[in-house]
C-alpha cells in the first residue's frame, strides 16, 4: 500500500508554513533521477522562490577529523539558542564515487537533529561534483522558503568540492586543528584565500597554547593574501566544540562580516553574481550531458577515440567531425 503522494501545490503550501517532513520530500524530487519527479521538483522549487533568499548561507569546510560535524552541532545549537533556525546541508561528491561518505552518517549532529528549529540532509548522490552541487543549491531554496534564515553546508576539504561550496554561500569557514603540522605548508593555497576566517578547533586542555600560536601563524599567513573585494579582512580564531568555548565568538565574526558586507552592498552583488554563475553552470551540465547522450555521438565518440589513439586523425579534427554531426 502506497500513500498518495503529495502534489506540488500541496508541497509549496506545506514548506511555505515551515513543514519539515514537507521539505524532506521536496528534496527527495530533487536528488531523483526520475524524469516525473524532476519535473515536480522543479515545479516546487519555482513555487518556492518567492519566500527565498532571505537567510545567510555559510559554507563550513575542514579534513576530516578536525571536528565539522561536533563543531556543527555546538554551532548549531549556539545559533538555534539564539532564535535562529539552521539548515545543515552537506556537498559530499565522495559518497557516489566510493559509496562510502567522508561526511559520514546520520548518528553524527545527535542533539541538533533533536532541535525543533533545525534541519539536517545528508549529501545527495550523484554521478558528479556538479550535479551534487546543483542539488545543493535547490535545496538551499527550499530551506529558505520553509523559514531557515540560517543554511550551513558543510564539506569536506579535500578535492574541488570547496570551491564549488564557496559559490553557493555567502561567508566561508576553513576548520582547522593546531599542530597537524601543516600550518603553512599542507593547506591549499586556494582554500585559505577562500575563507572569510580560519577556525582553530579542539583550542581545549593541553592544546590551548598551540592553538594559539597557530592562530598567530595563519594571522601572519592571510596576510599575504590580496585584500577581499569585500573589505573584509579575515578573522582568526579559536574554539573548542566540545567544551563550546570561544563558539559565541565564531558567530560574532560572521555577524560582524554580514553587517559589513550588507552596508556595502557587496552581500546583494555576490548573490546576483552567484545566481548568473549558477545560471551558466546548468546550462554547461545540461548541453553536456545533452551532448554526450545522443544516440549518433555515442557510437561516433568510440570511433574517433580508436581513431585518436591510433593517430589516424587529430584531436582537434576528431572534435569537429563530432560537433559538426552534433549540430547539422
Ligand atoms: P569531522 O570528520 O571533521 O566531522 O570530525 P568529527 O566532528 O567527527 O570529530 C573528530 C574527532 O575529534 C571526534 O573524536 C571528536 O570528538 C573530536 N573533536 C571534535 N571537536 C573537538 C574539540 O573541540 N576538542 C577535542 N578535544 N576534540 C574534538
Amino acid at each position: 500500500f502506497r500513500r498518495k503522494q503529495p502534489s506540488a501545490n500541496e508541497l509549496i503550501t506545506r514548506i511555505i508554513k515551515g513543514d519539515k517532513i514537507a521539505l524532506s520530500r521536496a528534496i527527495t524530487l530533487i536528488e531523483s533521477t526520475n524524469i516525473k519527479h524532476l519535473e515536480k521538483a522543479n515545479e516546487v522549487i519555482q513555487g518556492c522562490l518567492p519566500y527565498a533568499n532571505n537567510s545567510v548561507r555559510i559554507g563550513i569546510t575542514g579534513v576530516p577529523g578536525v571536528g565539522k560535524s561536533t563543531f556543527i552541532e555546538a554551532f548549531g545549537k549556539h545559533l538555534t539558542s539564539l532564535g535562529k533556525k539552521v539548515a545543515v546541508l552537506a556537498v559530499d561528491p565522495s559518497s557516489s564515487i566510493s559509496h562510502g561518505s567522508i561526511l559520514g552518517d546520520k548518528t553524527r549532529m545527535e542533539e541538533l537533529v533533536k532541535d525543533e528549529n533545525a534541519f539536517i540532509r545528508p549529501s545527495a548522490s550523484g554521478d558528479s561534483l556538479g550535479g551534487v552541487a546543483r542539488k545543493t543549491r535547490e535545496a538551499i531554496i527550499l530551506c529558505e522558503a520553509c523559514g531557515f534564515d540560517t543554511i550551513i553546508i558543510e564539506t569536506v576539504g579535500v578535492g574541488q568540492s570547496e570551491t564549488a561550496v564557496h559559490s553557493m554561500v555567502d561567508f566561508f569557514l576553513l576548520l582547522k586543528i593546531a599542530g597537524a603540522g601543516d600550518e603553512l605548508q599542507g593547506i591549499k593555497r586556494g582554500i585559505m584565500e577562500m575563507a572569510d576566517t580560519i577556525v582553530i578547533n579542539k583550542a581545549d586542555g593541553d592544546n590551548i597554547s598551540k592553538a594559539k600560536l597557530a592562530k598567530t601563524e595563519f594571522n601572519r599567513a592571510l596576510h599575504l593574501f590580496p585584500a577581499k573585494k569585500s573589505g573584509w579582512i579575515p578573522k582568526v580564531t579559536t574554539c573548542s566544540a566540545i567544551t563550546k568555548e570561544g563558539i559565541n565568538d565564531v558567530w560574532k565574526i560572521i555577524s560582524d562580516y554580514f553587517d559589513l558586507a550588507k552596508e556595502n552592498q557587496y552581500f546583494q552583488n555576490k548573490r546576483q553574481e552567484q545566481n548568473q554563475f549558477w545560471m551558466m553552470e546548468t546550462i554547461n551540465e545540461q548541453l553536456k550531458t545533452h551532448f554526450y547522450n545522443h544516440p549518433d555521438i555515442i557510437s561516433l565518440l568510440e570511433q574517433n577515440k580508436k581513431a585518436v589513439q591510433n593517430n589516424e586523425i587529430s584531436p582537434f579534427a576528431a572534435a569537429k567531425i563530432l560537433l559538426e554531426n552534433y549540430y547539422k
